[in-house]
């Protein structure tokens, strides 16, 4: 193989390469991970809210249930001095029934309230419980992508090393400056550093050769490095 036909053998594995790292960061599992890794996202930040409002709730029932007990427990104190015997002036028994009355009033006022707040915080659960449910949902979801985006890098991966080690074999057949000048040719003209010639036409930039310089290219000698005088590449003749 002359040097030149090693240096169309570099570039093949240069572009198999570079659609290799184009799949690998195009994946379409990594778009598909993407949107999953966001939708989760909105489900989090929408639990989020819902938790801290029950939290709220939670809180304010916790304060009428702590006040219920407490005055529930300021009435049985008066419900013993009624019947202690300890109080006998009629005045002041009936001043002592009168708190009690007023105590227990209370106190189921605010029984009531606690329970009207726990009943606002059941749909609040609800809604919390499927939203939480949603989220262990996207989490196996987002695993499972995760797991295939993996695989499927791995596979890549593997198949860039495989390309790699080829590509070192066959550059070892081409003289460093004309692989300097075809990695610096290949930068700027969008991966393609070096073309065949068919017949009067350069495959890297599809376009005729004007017949005086054909001419110039194939009579040049073997190991003379030609460029296109249309795109600059390396002509492999
Ligand atoms: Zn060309």
């Amino acid at each position: 193989m002359g040097s030149l036909d090693a240096l169309i053998e570099v570039q093949l594995l240069d572009t198999t390469a570079d659609q290799l790292r184009h799949q690998r960061s195009t994946l379409a599992q990594l778009e598909v991970l993407t949107a999953a890794t966001s939708a989760r996202a909105e489900v989090a930040a929408r639990a989020e809210v819902q938790r801290s409002r029950l939290h709220d709730l939670r809180r304010e029932q916790k304060a009428f249930e702590d006040e219920a007990a407490s005055v529930e427990q300021k009435a049985a104190d008066i419900d013993r001095k009624l019947y202690d015997g300890s109080v006998v002036a009629h005045k002041e028994l009936e001043a002592f029934q009168a708190d009690h009355r007023a105590l227990k009033a209370r106190q189921s006022e605010l029984e009531d309230r606690a329970i009207e707040v726990m009943e606002a915080a059941e749909p609040l659960e609800a809604d919390l419980a499927e939203l939480d449910q949603q989220l262990v949902d996207h989490d196996e979801r987002i695993a499972r992508l995760g797991a295939e985006v993996d695989t499927a890098r791995a596979e890549l991966d593997r198949h860039l090393a495989e390309v790699a080690e080829q590509r070192a074999v066959a550059v070892d057949g081409v003289p460093a400056e004309v692989v300097s000048a075809y990695e610096a040719t290949r930068g700027r003209m969008g991966g393609i550093g070096a073309a065949r010639l068919v017949g009067n036409r350069c495959e890297g930039c599809h376009l005729e050769i004007p017949s005086a310089q054909l001419e110039e290219v194939r009579h040049a000698p073997d190991d003379a490095v030609v460029t296109c005088p249309e795109c600059g590449r390396i002509l492999v003749r």
